[in-house]
């Protein structure tokens, strides 16, 4: 590994150089896309990001969960420069490639479930979504989608309508794609008659909400992230997502995972919906599929793949010959150090530390997640379970300028998420969570 994995505060986070460049990104860039933390990146790997003022940050990001096996992983960086000198792109739609078959193939071997199965690609999460819907849509000819409280699926607009959270994805931008129906999540930690009721009182909610105010029969699809991301890293409890599928199943309504952010060995399977023995009848990829490279997939039963009318999916971009070179490379990545496997070890070490400050801070309400997607959720009362977004974002400033890179997210704004990439190392991940740890210390000293 060329760079060297260790913390290096250099400057004062953000430093000069960053300084500069965030004054030119003020008068070049759209002020609606925003940046958590103004440090311009050189270069990264393992699990460091360096910056231009020499500034070596710990990453517990990963680019929102791409970089799952580390930026410029060798085998990615080999696969896309052979490639990028073979050819950048053809269009697969006019004169396609074997590496878009390669992908396909990866992608109906990994995910869950051994019956026949195709593929599409395209270049955006949000994308893969849409493209999910469309074939549920073409295949069961029926138009309604259910989607969930605290769901995440994207800022495009049908994906947009399927996002729960108003600010800042929804507001203003609206109208929205209609015939789409909300119903609760379950989530544990807030389950109103406590965690032990959440599965089985939250199905019989999806149940009758959707028998009331869809109708089975009017129900084309039902989207869920296994593990909600954006929402807060809320884990449904054992059971929930095998009877939402399981009655899907029994009413011809298509099951759709939105594996984007918890696919690709991120919570310890190659998929999240393995842990219970889930088999989505679709399935959306993106994020850590293609190690940084925009790629996304949808994988799902033939069937329904093969129902739309040729021409119907695709687009100019998508599954791009390079794009599908570093998804080939980072897959190879994945099963030669199996990363899974590495999820799992970084979970062993992280779970007990933050359980441990979970019983010495009462600001943490709740710690959860798997594998290598892990959150605190933060509270300022703990029996009444307040939302604290203003300790949230404090504490993960705090995190920055002591050159650890953290994420917040939650409907509420107050959850602090932990996206290691599987690159990194042991004691880079124990630094982080000591300065983690030091930032809830200082924040609860600070009158
Ligand atoms: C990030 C994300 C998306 C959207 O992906 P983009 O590539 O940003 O369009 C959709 N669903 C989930 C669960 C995500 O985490």
């Amino acid at each position: 590994m060329s760079i060297e994995q260790r913390r290096v505060l250099a400057t004062a986070i953000p430093g000069p150089k960053s300084t500069e460049l965030q004054q030119r990104k003020k008068a070049a860039v759209s002020a609606g896309v925003g940046v958590t933390l103004p440090v311009y990146i050189e270069r990264a790997g393992g699990g460091i990001l360096v910056d231009v003022d020499g500034n070596q940050l710990i990453d517990f990001g990963s680019g929102i969960a791409v970089t799952t096996v580390g930026n410029s992983a060798p085998r990615v960086v080999e696969r896309v420069q052979r490639q990028v000198a073979d050819f950048t792109h053809t269009c697969f739609m006019i004169t396609p490639y074997e590496e878009y078959l390669e992908v396909c193939e990866a992608l109906n071997a990994l995910t869950p479930g051994d019956h026949d199965k195709r593929s599409a690609l395209f270049n955006s999460g949000a994308e893969a979504v849409e493209n999910a819907i469309k074939v549920a849509r073409a295949a069961t000819g029926r138009q309604a989608v259910v989607a969930f409280d605290h769901a995440y699926h994207g800022r495009t607009n049908l994906t947009m309508a399927l996002t729960a959270k108003n600010m800042p994805y929804k507001q203003s931008f609206g109208p929205f794609a209609n015939e789409i129906y909300r119903v609760p999540m379950a989530y544990p930690y807030r389950w109103p008659t406590g965690s032990e009721h959440c599965a089985d009182e939250a199905f019989a909610m999806f149940v009758n909400t959707v028998h009331a105010q869809v109708g089975e029969a009017n129900t084309a699809a039902v989207i869920v992230e296994p593990i909600q991301g954006e929402g807060g890293f809320i884990v449904p409890p054992p059971g929930f997502l095998s009877m939402v599928a399981d009655w899907c199943t029994e009413n011809g309504i298509v099951f759709i995972a939105d594996e984007i952010q918890t696919g690709f060995c991120r919570t310890g399977d190659w998929f999240a919906s393995e842990f219970e023995g889930v088999v989505p009848d679709l399935i959306a990829t993106a994020k850590g599929i293609a190690g940084g490279l925009p790629l996304a997939g949808v994988t799902g039963r033939a069937e329904l793949m093969d129902a739309v009318h040729v021409g119907g999916l695709g687009g100019t971009y998508g599954g791009n010959p390079v794009a599908c070179a570093a998804a080939l490379g980072a897959i190879e990545t994945m099963r030669a150090e199996d990363l899974p496997g590495r999820a799992r070890i970084i979970s062993s070490i992280m779970l007990p530390r933050l359980r441990t400050m979970a019983e010495r801070f009462e600001l943490i309400g709740d710690v959860r997640g798997r594998g290598a997607m892990l959150a605190i959720e933060l509270v300022s009362d703990r029996s009444a379970k307040t939302p604290d977004p203003i300790a949230t974002g404090l504490i993960s400033s705090a995190c920055h300028q002591q050159g650890l890179v953290t994420l917040t997210a939650g409907t509420f704004g107050n959850v602090l998420r932990f996206l290691p990439p599987l690159s990194i190392g042991d004691e880079l991940l124990t630094e982080g969570l000591d300065i983690l740890e030091a930032a809830i210390v200082q924040h609860l000293a600070s009158p």
